[in-house]
């Protein structure tokens, strides 16, 4: 017993071993993988993503204007960074909160949205024209 003396005194002194999670949240190390986003207004609902992504973990529908985005089946390997020809997808150093749940991501680009409008008013107008 005596011998473990200095053990049980430098625990007593040096505080926790681990951190009271989800309340404290450990800075992520330098060049750490965190997690994806994917930004609404530069994505124009190509499916690249969704094509080379290793994991299923992006679906996309372009009829719907409807990209869904399933982040436990992540496995942050970044392809979908790379491939993505409108740099609408970017790598953020910082972790995922955890969860109880499987939750899914469903996004819209704006972008294609816009491009819709524009090409419905341009036809509105060659169709007025004609009449
Ligand atoms: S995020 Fe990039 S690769 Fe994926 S559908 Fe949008 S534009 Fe295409
Ligand atoms: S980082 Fe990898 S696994 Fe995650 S969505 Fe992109 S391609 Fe899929």
């Amino acid at each position: 017993m005596p011998y473990m003396l200095p053990t049980i005194l430098k625990n007593l002194f040096t505080g926790y071993a681990t951190r009271l999670y989800p309340v404290q949240v450990r800075e992520p190390f330098e060049n750490a993988r965190g997690h994806v986003v994917f930004l609404d207004d530069k994505c124009t609902m190509c499916g690249v993503c969704a094509l080379r992504c290793p994991s299923v973990a992006i679906t996309t529908d372009k009829e719907k204007n409807e990209l869904a985005f399933y982040p436990l089946r992540c496995i942050v390997c970044e392809v979908c960074v790379e491939v993505c020809p409108s740099d609408a997808i970017e790598l953020i150093y910082k972790w995922r909160p955890s969860s109880y749940d499987k939750p899914v991501e469903l996004h819209q680009s704006t972008r294609l949205a816009h491009l819709r409008e524009s090409a419905d008013k341009a036809k509105e107008g060659v169709e007025k024209k004609r009449d």
